[in-house]
């Protein structure tokens, strides 16, 4: 299986980078997204990508610029499926409107045609019978800033074709990411299921009065020789998604904890690296 045209559906803060990723490797990339002024806004974040790809990484102002001629600009979403060899769906991560977004593409892209998500929290299982197509789906992960962090999570659901899996797993190669096969479904993939559970035990050390931030992240460092430890990463993160991930779970040591993350961070407006403080400052 070739893959030559690529769409990237949904072009916000990571579909935008997925696709300049793909245009800089060389293919021919077209971004679909809801309208106009979604459109608008995407072809804005491509420039700034130029400057972030300058800042970052040895480039020339030709491959910039070829880059952005490989990226094309559409609302129409036959338009942006009928010659895609791969779609690459990058919508916000509510069931509803990716399901809603699976049926319209199973009746109007090619039957040759794969499908990847780049969901975070869902499974492609979740999806794989709308996509009328469960043998060429799969899930695709990439992590965010992708030309720094060149991550490429690739899970299939028991139903996707080996050879459709060994494309993808090519391919991210070829886009300049370092695959990382699954060879089952997990939430959460390889990364979340090792770093959620290491910030949490890292919280609960934090809330219950173990120890403070400084000693837990300096015995994870020079115990591991990591350069961060989980309150480093957690500043990164950003302490808001820290809070709405331990809302979201109804346990009483998650309520602990977000409402110590509330009482001595966020109502101070103390949101991590974004804000120039978090458990560090900046
Ligand atoms: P985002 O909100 O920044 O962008 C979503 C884009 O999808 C917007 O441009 C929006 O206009 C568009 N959109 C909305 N409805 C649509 C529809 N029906 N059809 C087509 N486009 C539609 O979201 P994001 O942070 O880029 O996340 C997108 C996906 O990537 C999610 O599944 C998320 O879990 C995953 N992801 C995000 C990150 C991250 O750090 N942000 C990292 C890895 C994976």
């Amino acid at each position: 299986m070739d893959i030559k045209n690529v769409t990237v559906i949904g072009s916000g803060v990571l579909g935008s980078q997925i696709a300049f990723q793909i245009a800089y490797s060389g293919f021919k990339v077209t971004v679909f997204d809801i309208n106009d002024e979604a459109l608008v806004k995407a072809q804005r974040s491509m420039v700034t990508l130029t400057k972030s790809y300058e800042r970052d990484m040895e480039v020339t102002d030709l491959e910039l610029k070829e880059t952005l001629s490989n990226l094309i600009y559409t609302t129409n979403l036959e338009t942006a499926s009928k010659e895609a060899d791969l779609i690459i769906e990058a919508i916000p991560e509510i069931k509803e409107l990716k399901i809603n977004l699976y049926k319209q593409l199973a009746t109007i892209a090619p039957e040759s045609t794969i499908f990847a998500t780049n969901t975070s929290t869902f499974l492609p299982s979740d999806f794989a019978a709308e996509t009328g197509r469960p043998d060429k789906f799969l899930a695709l992960h990439f992590a965010n800033q992708i030309w720094l962090n060149n991550t490429a999570e690739i899970m299939g659901t028991a139903e996707t074709d080996p050879d459709v899996f060994e494309t993808i797993v090519a391919f991210s190669k070829n886009i300049g990411m370092i695959p990382l096969p699954l060879y089952k479904e997990q939430r959460g993939y390889i990364l979340n299921s090792l770093l959620v559970p290491l910030l949490k035990s890292a919280e609960d050390l934090l809330v219950n009065e173990v120890a403070d931030p400084e000693t837990i992240d300096k015995t994870w460092m020079i115990a591991t020789k990591s350069p961060r430890g989980p309150f480093g990463i957690l500043d990164i993160v950003g302490l808001n998604t820290a809070y709405n991930i331990a809302l979201s779970k109804d346990t009483d040591d998650s309520k602990k904890i977000a409402q110590f993350l509330k009482e001595n961070y966020l109502d101070k407006g103390h949101l991590g690296i974004q804000s120039g403080q978090g458990f560090y400052t900046y």
